[in-house]
C-alpha cells in the first residue's frame, strides 16, 4: 500500500496539455446506447429517449477530502467515481456516463496520473459508465478531482428525498460505520510508520474496514433487487456523511419525524472488535461515520413482509409525525434526539450520540 519510491517518473510537462489529455483518455471505451458523442469534440452528446436524465457533481480536494499518504491513487480514482455514481443510484436511477476533471500540480509524474486513471477506468468498467469528457489543467499545489455523474430513469422510478410518509419503514442496505473505522486504522498505522519506518503495518484484523475505506462499492444492485421484490421506495438517499445526518435530510425534506432503533443498526463484527480496541461507542460510529455509500430509504409499511428476510436490507426504524421529531431509541429504551454531526465532528468528541 505504501508508495514505491523507485517508480519511474515522467514529467507531465514533457507531454504538453494535449499530449497529456490524449494519453490519459485513450483507453476509455463506450458502452452506453445513450452516448452519441464522447471524448474528442467540444461537447459530448447524449440521447435518453423516453428516460429522464439525472445529473450530480462532486469536487474532491487533496488535504480536505483525501490524504495521499495512505490513499493510493488508484483507489482514489475508484472512490471518486463511486462517490458520484452512488448519488445517481440514490435517485433510483441507472448511472450511464461520467465526466472527469483534474487539476494537477507538477509534483505528480505521469505515472501517478496513470494510476489515478487506472482506478477511474476500473470503476467505470465495473459500474458500466462511459467516460465522455472532462478537463485537465494545472494546479499550484495538490490534486483536485471533479467528477460529474449522469444517469437515466423512467420518471415514475425516480425517488427523491421528500417522499417519505408517516408510518413508512426506514430501511438501510449493508452495514454501517466500517469505512470510518478503516480510516482510523489507516491513520494510526501512518503515525506508527512515521515514528519508525521499519514498522510494517499488520492489518489482517481490519481487512474489511480498510476495504470499505479504500475501495467502497456503489449499491447499483439495489434498484434491481427492489424491483424484483416489487417494492417502490418512497424516499431515498445515499449514506455519504453518516446515518444520522442522512435520516435528518429525509425527515426535513419529507416533513416527517423518525424513530430509529439502536438495536437494529447493522454493523460488521470487525467494527465491533475495532471499536472495543479504540474504546469508541459502536452506535456513535455507525450513526456518524460517513463514506459507507449504502442506500437509506423508506418503504410503505405494507411492504414489510417482502423485505424482512432479505439479507441485503435491515429495517431500522419508522417515520412518525414531524412534530414528534427524529430520535434514536436506545437499547435501554431511552429516546435521544438525532443530531447531524457528520464524521468530522467525531474527531472532537466521541463519547456521545
Ligand atoms: P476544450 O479545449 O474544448 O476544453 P480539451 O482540450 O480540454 O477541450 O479536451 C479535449 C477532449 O478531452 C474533450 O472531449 C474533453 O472532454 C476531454 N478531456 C479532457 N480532460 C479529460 C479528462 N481528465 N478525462 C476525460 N476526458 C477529458
Ligand atoms: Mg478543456
Amino acid at each position: 500500500m505504501l508508495e514505491d519510491k523507485n517508480q519511474k517518473r515522467t514529467s507531465i510537462a514533457s507531454l504538453g496539455e494535449f499530449g497529456l489529455i490524449e494519453h490519459l483518455t485513450k483507453h476509455f471505451k463506450i458502452n452506453q446506447e445513450s452516448t452519441l458523442k464522447s471524448i474528442g469534440d467540444d461537447a459530448a452528446v447524449l440521447d435518453f429517449k423516453d428516460k429522464k436524465a439525472v445529473i450530480s457533481t462532486d469536487l474532491l480536494v487533496e488535504g480536505v477530502h483525501f490524504d495521499l499518504s495512505y490513499m493510493p491513487l488508484k483507489h482514489l480514482g475508484y472512490k471518486a467515481v463511486v462517490a458520484n455514481v452512488s448519488d445517481i443510484c440514490a435517485m433510483n436511477a441507472i448511472p450511464t456516463q461520467i465526466t472527469v476533471s483534474l487539476a494537477v500540480s507538477n509534483r505528480f509524474p505521469l505515472e501517478a496520473l496513470e494510476e489515478l486513471m487506472a482506478g477511474i477506468t476500473l470503476a467505470s468498467e465495473i459500474y458500466n459508465v462511459d467516460v465522455i469528457g472532462g478537463d485537465t489543467t494545472s494546479s499550484q499545489k495538490g490534486l483536485i478531482i471533479s467528477i460529474t455523474a449522469i444517469g437515466e430513469a423512467l420518471l415514475e422510478d425516480l425517488t427523491y428525498r421528500n417522499g417519505a410518509n408517516v408510518g413508512d419503514l426506514l430501511v438501510v442496505s449493508g452495514d454501517l460505520g466500517a469505512a470510518y473505522m478503516g480510516l482510523q486504522v489507516l491513520e494510526r498505522e501512518k503515525q506508527v510508520f512515521q515514528v519508525n519506518p521499519n514498522n510494517q503495518p499488520i492489518l489482517d484484523d481490519y481487512t474489511y474496514l480498510i476495504e470499505r475505506q479504500l475501495k467502497p462499492e456503489v449499491r447499483k444492485d439495489i434498484k434491481g433487487i427492489l424491483e424484483k421484490l416489487e417494492i417502490k421506495p418512497t424516499a431515498m438517499i445515499d449514506i455519504s456523511d453518516g446515518l444520522s445526518s442522512e435520516i435528518l435530510h429525509l425527515c426535513k425534506q419529507s416533513n416527517v419525524g423518525c424513530n430509529l432503533f439502536e438495536e437494529k443498526i447493522p454493523v460488521d463484527p470487525q467494527l465491533i472488535n475495532v471499536c472495543e480496541e479504540f474504546n469508541l461507542d459502536i452506535t456513535t460510529i455507525a450513526l456518524n461515520g460517513g463514506e459507507d455509500y449504502e442506500l437509506l430509504f423508506t418503504i410503505k409499511m405494507e411492504d414489510y413482509n417482502k423485505i424482512k428476510h432479505n439479507p441485503n436490507f435491515t429495517v431500522i426504524g419508522h417515520m412518525v409525525a414531524e412534530n414528534e421529531g427524529a430520535h434514536l431509541i436506545t437499547r435501554a429504551n431511552t429516546k435521544i434526539g438525532l443530531k447531524a454531526r457528520g464524521w468530522n465532528a467525531l474527531e472532537e468528541n466521541n463519547d456521545t450520540i
